[in-house]
């Protein structure tokens, strides 16, 4: 227990979640000391309703290990199944659907359980807080009802959740403090669909809430959508649109310039003795030579224009409205940009030292002497770099 790493957390963070621990203890005993025995009709709403959650969540579970696919956050399905008990079922029962989240930690092998467990206790507390906003022993789920119920739920957990981790890390970004802006999108989601279920498992019968099934399976596969995206258009070591990317993305540009007649400019560039960076300071230093020079290409150019990766050491940039003289501006300032950079790296021995000296080849073609073809002008850009580097690298080169 005192290796338990719950203790490293700073005293206020330690503090206020074991306030959050023994607030969601309270209330779980308070819960069932006030709740008699349940109906039947009210057992078999909270079996559809369990069942449904259990379906769903190792259903997903499967499906993404099959896949190969890292685990990702199930608070949306749980927000949901958790709405529809609260609207649904007396307060005992809500008591056992809560065990859900808590278990699915369990048998999950969560990595960092205390966590897990803030988590858990923030969410039933924001879901008895929502129980307390639509009547406490017999809830009125008016359709105002059920929107508050969602609105409350979501937001309380959100909050007691957000402050949690605010005072664990206050240096922290909003992305780990506030969650993914996809994950809050589900939530929303989420909670409409489980007052759907609520609103079913009442009016039409408790088999019904079993429909809600796959639209919040459906919740998790959405989830891994923006992932899935980043990954099929970015490169991985780099950031950068990949070559499949930026081809569909610098034809689009091309065709919208090409009627307007806006002037583009294509620059290849390629680093320079890059193998020679590989043998002497070894690969991993090689990549973050790679990553570094992408960054301040990246941070270097317009919003607009399109910085790609095209292969091993080589680099692509289509510029927007951009002349031949625009065009070599911006190539020389990356050239001396980059000559300029001090990359930290690790060596062999451990140590971190800082790489400089690194150059790079530029071979830029416009629209202006080769139109709005893409495969002209990447044939044109490539022949100016072939002579930069005949030339003594380190060079702009104007096809
Ligand atoms: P030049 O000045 O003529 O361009 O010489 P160069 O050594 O840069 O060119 P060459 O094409 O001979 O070698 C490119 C090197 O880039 C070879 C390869 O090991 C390295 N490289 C390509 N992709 C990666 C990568 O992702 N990571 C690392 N570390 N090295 C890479
Ligand atoms: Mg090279
Ligand atoms: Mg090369």
């Amino acid at each position: 227990m005192r290796h338990w790493e719950l203790w490293s957390l700073r005293w206020s963070a330690l503090a206020y979640w074991l306030v959050v621990w023994a607030v969601a203890l309270a209330v779980c005993v308070l819960a069932v000391a006030a709740s008699g025995r349940p109906e039947p009709e009210e057992l078999h709403r909270f079996g559809a309703i369990a069942l449904t959650a259990a379906l769903v969540i190792v259903c997903t579970r499967l499906v993404g290990r099959i896949r190969g696919e890292r685990e990702r956050s199930p608070w949306a399905i749980h927000c949901c199944y958790l709405l529809a008990g609260l609207l649904t079922l007396p307060l005992n029962l809500v008591v056992l659907l809560l065990l859900g989240p808590a278990l699915h930690g369990v048998l999950g092998a969560r990595p960092a359980p205390h966590r897990w467990a803030f988590t858990t206790a923030a969410t039933v507390v924001a879901t008895f807080l929502a129980r307390a906003f639509v009547g406490w022993h017999d809830v009125t789920a008016s359709p105002n009802d059920i929107v508050l119920a969602g609105v409350v739920l979501v937001l309380t957990r959100a909050l007691l959740v957000g402050v949690g981790f605010w005072l664990r890390d206050p240096s922290a970004g909003v992305v780990p403090v506030a969650g993914d802006p996809i994950d809050i999108v589900l939530g929303v989601v989420a909670v409409c669909l489980g007052g759907l279920m609520g609103l079913v498992a009442m009016s039409h019968g408790a088999a019904y809430a079993l429909l809600v099934g796959p639209p919040m399976a459906l919740l998790d596969q959405v989830g891994r959508l923006p992932h899935w995206r980043r990954s099929a258009q970015h490169d991985a070591k780099t950031g950068l649109a990949n070559a499949v990317h930026w081809d569909r993305v610098a034809r689009d540009e091309l065709a919208r310039a090409r009627p307007r007649r806006t002037p583009v400019a294509l620059l290849l560039l390629d680093i320079d003795h890059f193998k020679r960076v590989n043998d002497q300071v070894g690969h991993l230093a090689g990549d973050a030579a790679l990553a570094a020079v992408a960054l301040l290409l990246r941070s270097s150019v317009r919003r607009g224009d399109a910085v790609g990766r095209f292969g091993g050491e080589e680099f692509v940039v289509l510029l927007q409205d951009a002349g031949s003289q625009e065009a070599r501006a911006v190539a020389e300032a990356l050239r001396g940009a980059v000559a300029e950079l001090r990359v930290p790296v690790p060596c062999a021995d451990g140590e971190w030292r800082d790489l400089d000296g690194i150059t790079i080849s530029i071979g830029v073609a416009t629209s202006e002497r080769f139109g709005y073809d893409l495969s002209s002008l990447l044939t044109a850009a490539d022949a100016a770099l072939l002579s930069a580097k005949g030339a003594g690298r380190n060079l702009v080169t104007m096809a």
